[in-house]
């Protein structure tokens, strides 16, 4: 449940996924034509490392945000599209696996047969939804709902037991809303406001668009709003679901149906296809309360107009091209101020991404991963594992005793580079060239029962959460274990050629992001072994508690538009892995270099380290995209991850030679690794 990942990506949601509309160019050298050395570093070191990258890339129309990343990403998505190009070729000597991938691509690239359909596909599922009879029989069709992708009143899935690691268990959390976050129901500032009228309208042009009236399809959008405002109401918030304990309720089936009688929960387990078990975890109870109220206060009616709703909703983008448009308008241009929809081959070679993510991948590493990129990422990771070592064992305000524990865990991480040791098998998904919607619906099914099937199994170490492309990394508390996927060890993050302070101030600080993970206000209720177990002396747990205060105070001040400011609490944790991270990156390269002071292009290497950190997050973005990132995402906009860093940092101010008082000097700079 806690994958605790690097980058503030907006393309968790597909709908508005990123891409470029810049031709993708093989990466140059560290670039230093990215600094804009009319600013002082000391005054706002984010706009001197990226002010003149930032002038140079404005946000293409089909961006929320626009980043150095990006600019990777976009790299790798053009590997993927040739790859996909390729495969989709109709060609006798394709082996399965190649087949399937160039079969959905080209299904998904087919908008003249998506169109000439209409909704015709999705026929079959409607009419399960119009034929309900009884509320007794939406146990049934939610779980199926749920196989096919929609996100229906709640989520059921496996996961490793938090009290128990190596044991995976039912869990059972709160979901069924259509806009991002809880909070979006009944903030009241205009903004918000203005938002919500215009979900409702979304709603209404969508359910109108399956062919009801427009007198219907308004009465109807009303009652999703109302609805989806119940659950709602019935939701944890964003910073409280961070903290371990609070969504964690162990239960036996017999309790759960004790919260919620009114909902036939044997028949949801038994057409799930979930392998038979007794208890399960139960994230919030008082969800399980608030859908109960439901399901007894609305009619069958208003459950039908809620299901088809969500059924539309999570298929919105393989149906024709009006919805696919209307989806665009509301959760890309209104959500996250997108101009325009990305072209048509972005978003099917992320759709394969994300459904077929292993069979696609395996193609991309064998194009574009070595043996050498692996072997020179475990030794950063070594030299960061080192360095963290060595800061526990300095830190001042840690007694003894915890500094031990804390040690047995760091050594205890795992770590897993490039891609899994054994590829997903996806032969039984039946993919079909003339069929988008059904393959679709077909993959998020095998991924369904793929997920439930893992309930009593023994916990699967080598299975990653991200596929082999994907620019990013994760820290799982419960695997206690580090991942980076091949898509990250390249330019800007990793370079073959470059001096130690560039890679270290990149793909080191991701390592030592990743692995001060471990140690945040989350990952530090995990014990070596993955379990919610608490090793810390009461005595340094309440230093640690004073400590994380002053970073989530710090980056609380920082404000991204009018009325909207960072949640310093929501983001506690990936800022105290920036800052914990930044700093075992740059121990590592000391580590590394010795005394080696040599000037390079005029900068000393902290200089470069410093530099290269920076740039990382250079990024241009849009105001809709920072307030919906502030608001869901528990990563900082990268101003902050760069300037809320180095504010903190002596390090940084002895390489700028930066002064007390300048804002680059934090008068009381906040510590916690
Ligand atoms: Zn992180």
């Amino acid at each position: 449940m806690y994958k605790l990942t690097l980058l503030a990506s907006l393309a968790a949601c597909a709908l508005f996924a990123q891409a470029s509309s810049q031709p993708a160019s093989a990466p140059g050298r560290f670039d230093l034509s990215a600094i804009d050395r009319t600013v002082d570093p000391c005054v706002d070191f984010y706009q001197y490392a990226c002010g003149s990258w930032m002038k140079k890339n404005p946000i293409p129309p089909d961006q929320a945000m626009w980043g150095t990343f990006d600019e990777l990403q976009e790299r790798n998505r053009e590997v993927l599209h040739q790859i996909l190009e390729d495969a989709a070729k109709p060609a006798a000597g394709h082996d399965a696996v190649t087949q399937k991938i160039g079969d959905y691509y080209a299904a998904c690239m087919d908008e003249k047969v998506l169109d000439a359909k209409g909704l015709a596909p999705l026929e079959a599922e409607l009419a399960r939804i119009r034929n309900l009879t009884d509320k007794t029989q939406l146990a049934d069709e939610i779980a199926h709902l749920h196989a096919i992708g929609a996100d229906a009143l709640f989520d059921f899935s496996s996961g490793q037991d938090f009290k128990d690691s190596n044991s995976v268990i039912a869990q059972f959390d709160q979901g069924g809303l259509g806009l991002p976050d809880r909070d979006y129901y009944f903030k009241d500032d205009a903004k918000s406001v203005e938002l919500r009228q215009k979900y409702v309208a979304h709603v209404q042009r969508m359910l109108e668009l399956a062919g009801e009236k427009p007198e219907q399809a308004k009465a109807d959008a009303a009652t999703v709003m109302k609805m989806e405002t119940d659950l709602a109401k019935g939701s944890l918030d964003l910073v409280s679901r961070r903290d371990p304990e609070k969504v964690y309720h162990k239960m036996t089936q017999q309790d759960l149906a004790a919260l919620a009688p009114a909902f036939r929960w044997n028949e949801y387990f038994t057409s799930s296809g979930a392998p038979p078990f007794q208890s399960l975890n139960v994230s919030y109870p008082e969800f399980v309360k608030a859908l109960n109220t439901d399901i007894q206060s609305a009619g069958l009616a208003d459950w039908k107009t809620y299901l088809t709703w969500h059924l539309l909703h999570s298929v919105a983008v393989a149906l024709p091209a009006a919805f696919v448009q209307e989806n665009f308008e509301f959760f890309g241009k209104t959500l996250a101020g997108i101009e325009q929809m990305r072209p048509r081959w972005k978003r099917c070679t992320d759709y394969t991404d994300e459904q077929l993510g292993e069979a696609l991948g395996r193609e991309y590493v064998e194009r574009t991963f070595g043996a050498e990129g692996k072997q020179r990422t475990l030794q950063m990771v070594d030299a960061l594992e080192k360095a963290l070592g060595q800061d526990i064992e300095q830190l001042s305000w840690m007694t003894p005793a915890t500094k031990k524990q804390a040690l047995i865990k760091l050594h205890a991480i795992a770590n897993k580079i490039g891609y899994p040791d054994h590829w997903r098998d996806y032969s039984s998904v039946v993919i079909k060239r003339d069929d988008a919607l059904g393959n679709r619906l077909r993959a998020d099914e095998f991924e369904c029962h793929r997920v439930l099937n893992k309930i009593g199994k023994p916990v699967d170490r080598g299975e990653w959460d991200m596929t082999p492309p994907t620019v990013n990394a994760y820290y799982d508390a419960q695997m206690n274990n580090i991942n980076f996927p091949a898509g990250i060890l390249q330019p800007p993050f990793f370079y073959r050629n470059v001096d130690d302070a560039v890679n270290f101030g990149g793909i080191g600080m991701v390592i030592g992001h990743e692995l001060t993970h471990g140690f945040d206000d989350q990952g530090r209720q995990f014990d070596p072994k993955g379990n919610l177990a608490d090793w810390w002396t009461k005595q340094d747990a309440d230093k640690f508690q004073e400590r994380a205060a002053c970073v989530a105070d710090e980056y609380g001040g920082f404000s991204v538009a009018p009325g909207a400011y960072v949640n310093g609490k929501l983001t506690l944790g990936e800022n105290t892995a920036d800052n914990g991270g930044v700093r075992i990156a740059l121990m590592a390269l000391l580590n590394t270099i010795g005394n080696q002071t040599a000037k390079i292009d005029g900068y000393t290497p902290e200089q470069r380290f410093f530099l290269s950190f920076g740039q990382i997050w250079c990024t241009n973005a849009r105001e809709e995209a920072l307030r919906l990132q502030v608001q869901t995402n528990e990563h900082s906009p990268p101003r902050f991850r760069i300037n809320g860093v180095v504010e903190n940092m002596p390090e940084f101010q002895k390489a700028f030679a930066c002064k007390p008082g300048q804002p680059m000097v934090a008068a009381h700079a906040c510590r916690v690794w």
